[in-house]
């Protein structure tokens, strides 16, 4: 089994990939080694990342710190159960996020993804609710286009048309939608931006437990940058509606938009918050929702007296150790800077697809760089364009976007750049 063609086949036959199909003609590519912002392939080409794993592999791949500290985390236990016992890794985790993340946030329930990281902050929605004699209070407010993950409760939150789950509809529970925010990044939000939001509050807020947005970048659904403007008033409705707000930081958070965390954008700090995607630095899998004190103490003077939520590989001491050593190296780098320098060169570099007809538009917010084209792309096409031209980038619908390691060199950023102009201009 060790033949190129005989595990492609393998692969083909019997392995899922993300929103795939068996048998796909899709391309895949088997990747056999990560250094720096270069991947390598089986058939010795390399390809410089432009999506660092999907946001999370923020310090590049093989980076020697970050090995060390798992390797020795790996000396000392690879694993222990989180009920009844504890460890170093987790505590030391702890402390770093209680430091980082916004004031008011004073513990954090660890979860193995983003999505379960969701599912446990509505949970806890619920929970607080139910403990301060409001249990009439089941349902969230979420915005069009949002994304927050694929198991049940989060898929009940993601926008339903830009959603990718309206084959489930019928099995989940049913939220209250709030049109997307069309004022931008940088733009004031204006009455009419924010009328949405508030009729719903005013209507069904008495039945909602929280209003969960993606603060400041909606990801996945839409890759749109709205008002930080439009976040402080959401704020402010929901204290006055005493509706609680869940900010889902997994792609936003540790550095990406020029923020540690997005909602400093717009000084905003959340009831509860989720982390995971870079949390580890792309190493391993680790989420984490973290709430304030009163939430807290709230569910533990509740019904039954405790949070009802434990997985099985709670707090990883692998992937602890990881994220302690990925924000460490975060905050020792000027990882400001490094942001900023990404931003100007994905600026300067996308510059010459505005001018493009098959461009809608392109935006660019910390290391975040957007491409949006009038018609959506062909992915059987498009992929070995951008392969051939040595850099990967993994557009979907109308988008093609890049979210590179903050690592990435200007010479690099200019391949990257200089490949999705001329691939574009060659749809
Ligand atoms: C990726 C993502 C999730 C889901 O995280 P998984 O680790 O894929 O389960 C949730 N919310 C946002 C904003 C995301 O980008």
């Amino acid at each position: 089994m060790n033949n190129a063609e005989e595990l492609r086949k393998l692969d083909r036959d019997a392995i899922w990939h993300p929103y795939s199909a068996m048998h796909s003609d899709a391309p895949v590519y088997h990747v056999v080694a990560a250094d720096g912002v270069r991947l390598k392939l089986a058939n010795g080409q390399v390809l410089i990342d432009g999506m660092a794993s999907w946001w999370s592999v923020i310090h590049g791949y093989n980076h020697p710190a970050m090995n060390q500290a798992i390797e020795r985390q790996l000396q000392d236990m690879a694993h222990v159960m989180f009920g009844g016992l504890t460890h170093t890794p987790a505590m030391a985790l702890t402390k770093a996020l209680l430091a980082i993340t916004p004031a008011p946030l004073s513990a954090v329930f660890f979860s193995d993804s983003g999505s379960v990281a969701v599912e446990v902050a509505m949970k806890m929605a619920i929970q607080y609710c139910a403990a301060k004699g409001e249990p009439e209070r089941q349902r969230f407010i979420s915005l069009r286009s949002a994304y927050h993950g694929d198991t049940f409760a989060a898929m009940s939150v993601c926008g339903p048309v830009t959603g990718m789950h309206s084959l489930f509809a019928d099995v989940l529970p049913e939220q209250v939608f709030v049109a997307q925010p069309q004022c931008r990044f940088g733009e004031p939000c204006t009455r009419r931006d924010i009328v949405p939001l508030a009729n719903a509050l005013a209507e069904q807020g008495k039945a909602c437990a929280a209003l969960i947005m993606e603060p400041i970048v909606q990801g996945a659904g839409g890759m749109w940058f709205y008002s930080a403007d439009y976040l402080q008033q959401a704020r402010q409705l929901c204290d006055e509606h005493d509706v609680l707000l869940i900010l889902d930081e997994i792609a936003t958070g540790f550095g990406r938009t020029g923020k540690l965390f997005a909602c400093e954008h717009a000084n905003v700090a959340p009831d509860i918050m989720c982390v995971g995607k870079a949390l580890t630095g792309g190493y391993l899998s680790l989420a984490a929702t973290l709430t304030t004190e009163n939430i807290h103490t709230t569910i533990d003077s509740g019904d039954p007296g405790v949070f009802m939520h434990g997985p099985t590989f709670m707090a990883n001491p692998l992937a602890c150790s990881a994220a302690v050593t990925s924000i460490r190296l975060l905050l020792e780098s000027d990882w400001q800077a490094n942001i900023n320098r990404i931003a100007s060169a994905l600026e300067a570099g996308l510059m010459p697809c505005r001018r493009l007809s098959q461009v809608h538009g392109v935006r660019v917010l910390g290391s975040i760089g957007v491409v949006e084209l009038n018609e959506a792309v062909d992915m059987q096409t498009i992929v070995p364009k951008f392969v051939a031209a040595g850099v990967w980038v993994r557009p979907f619908g109308k988008l093609v976007y890049v979210m590179p390691p903050y690592i990435m060199a200007r010479e690099d950023l200019d391949i990257l750049t200089s490949a999705m102009v001329s691939v574009i201009a060659d749809i």
